[in-house]
């Protein structure tokens, strides 16, 4: 029998009836087997997802708060869940471990990681089948990346052990033995590791939106879903500001060509998105996938007569970046200019040394810095060798009477950015979606 690990978001395990919907998915397919829980999320617009209200309850502890009082919202929302359920569980037994925890040194990661290890325990219970510690399966090196080695291994011993588990999200154990979590969003890689690690055939990721969209729906009024994208596409709209999966979760399953299905648990019957490795995707000539951008950038212009013949001058100007530790975008270029393409955030609080670092190392002409730049990206596996779409992209924001100050195309040809002024950004998404899709 095939094997599905099964992915769920913080929306839809935030309530009683959250759960009920995600019993009854997972009880919909005998293959779906394991499944990785995040902690409960927003019941309604306002509302806080756990880990926030963990984090808030850590930082209180530490200011002198005490812990039954700081953890009782928290106790509060398990305990919502548990009485609508008529769940037999004894969350208070679990209390002193907590208060354990949370009052050990550097404690931090060990509170925000409760989140899912409590509700995967609850979901554990509520579907009837084991609960296991990602803490005892998923282990990090000492410099902080993954211990492939032994997590894979640990994982696959899940598989050989229980036919079904639940296996919490967001952490596991760093080399000192401590709990130690991803980043924010990272159930999104423990489900990409957990479907590695037990072979699985299909890694479903269920959240709140049928897939990934052709364009920001906060910009665009009801964008197409993207039916099926490759894993190299995916990167560059994830990237651009396209967030639907955590942009770590495609790597461990991306190497051993598992895909991932992108469902809503609100909208079962959905077919949401399906991200499968480039070799398999089908290719349809002059199609755009999708369009994603970003706000938030500068243009660092740099002009010197004859900078063409001067070789060495674009690693004399980057070298000063390298000194600040900022790494750049786009690096567009003219006979005698070079534009760099930076994150503005990097270098607001540095630029006037920047500028005067850069006239010592390369004694260029003029460095001019300009701010509030948006970029836009075009990805589609269909662009590659398809005459005519950089025409109708640049028609597109023509049409929109917008100004273009950058463009970029990838040399893989799967890519094109432009970049305009940011009071421009909205407008060019949508003359791009209106060029790509609606016509
Ligand atoms: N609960 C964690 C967060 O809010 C991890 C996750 O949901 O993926 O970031």
């Amino acid at each position: 029998m095939s094997i599905k690990v099964l992915k769920f978001g913080g929306s839809s395990l935030a309530d009683a009836a959250q759960f009920q919907k995600v019993a009854s998915i997972i009880h919909a397919d005998p293959e779906r087997r394991y499944v990785v829980p995040s902690a409960p999320g927003k019941r309604f617009s306002g509302d806080r997802k756990v880990t926030d209200m963990l984090y808030a309850c850590y930082d209180a502890i530490q200011g002198g708060a005490s812990f039954a009082e700081s953890f009782a919202d928290i106790r509060e929302r398990y305990f919502d869940i548990i009485r609508e359920l008529s769940l037999d569980f004894d969350f208070d037994a679990l209390i002193p471990d907590l208060e354990k925890g949370f009052a050990e040194p550097d404690a931090r990661d060990f509170a925000a990681s409760r989140g899912e290890f409590l509700n995967g325990q609850l979901l554990a219970a509520y579907l009837g089948i084991p609960f296991v510690d990602a803490a005892d399966v998923i282990f990090f090196r000492p410099d902080g990346r993954l211990d492939e080695e032994r997590t894979y291994p640990a994982v696959a011993e899940i598989a050989k052990k229980y036919e079904r588990a639940v296996i919490p999200g967001f952490y596991g154990r760093a080399a000192d033995g401590r709990v130690r979590t991803f980043s924010r969003g990272g159930s999104d890689i423990t489900g990409s590791i957990v479907a590695r690690g037990v072979g699985a055939d299909l890694y479903e990721n269920w959240t709140d939106v049928s897939g990934f969209f052709t364009a920001d729906p906060r910009i665009v009024t009801n964008p197409r879903v993207i039916e099926t994208i490759s894993f190299n596409e995916l990167r560059e709209l994830s990237y651009m500001g396209s967030v639907v999966l955590h942009e770590d979760a495609v790597f461990p399953v991306r190497t051993v060509g598992i895909p991932i299905n992108i469902k809503n648990t609100n909208a079962p019957e959905d077919a949401g998105t399906i991200i499968v490795d480039a070799s398999i995707a089908p290719v349809r000539a002059g199609r755009v996938t999708g369009i994603a951008g970003k706000r938030g950038f500068s243009i660092i212009t740099i002009e010197k007569d004859m900078m063409n013949s001067e070789v060495g001058f674009t690693r004399r100007v980057l070298s000063v970046l390298e000194k600040h530790n900022i790494s750049y975008e786009h690096l567009p270029t003219g006979i005698d200019t070079l534009g760099i393409v930076v994150r503005t955030e990097l270098i607001e609080k540095i630029s006037e040394t920047l500028v005067k670092e850069i006239y010592e190392a390369a004694a260029p002409d003029t460095i001019e810095i300009v701010p509030n730049i948006a970029l836009l990206a075009v990805v589609g596996r269909g662009m590659v060798r398809s005459k005519g779409i950089a025409a109708r992209l640049l028609t597109a924001i023509a049409g929109a009477d917008i100004n273009i100050r950058m463009i970029d195309q990838g040399s893989s040809e799967m890519n094109i950015i432009v970049g305009v002024d940011e009071a421009d950004f909205e407008r060019a998404m949508r003359g791009i979606y209106v060029e790509f899709f609606i016509q």
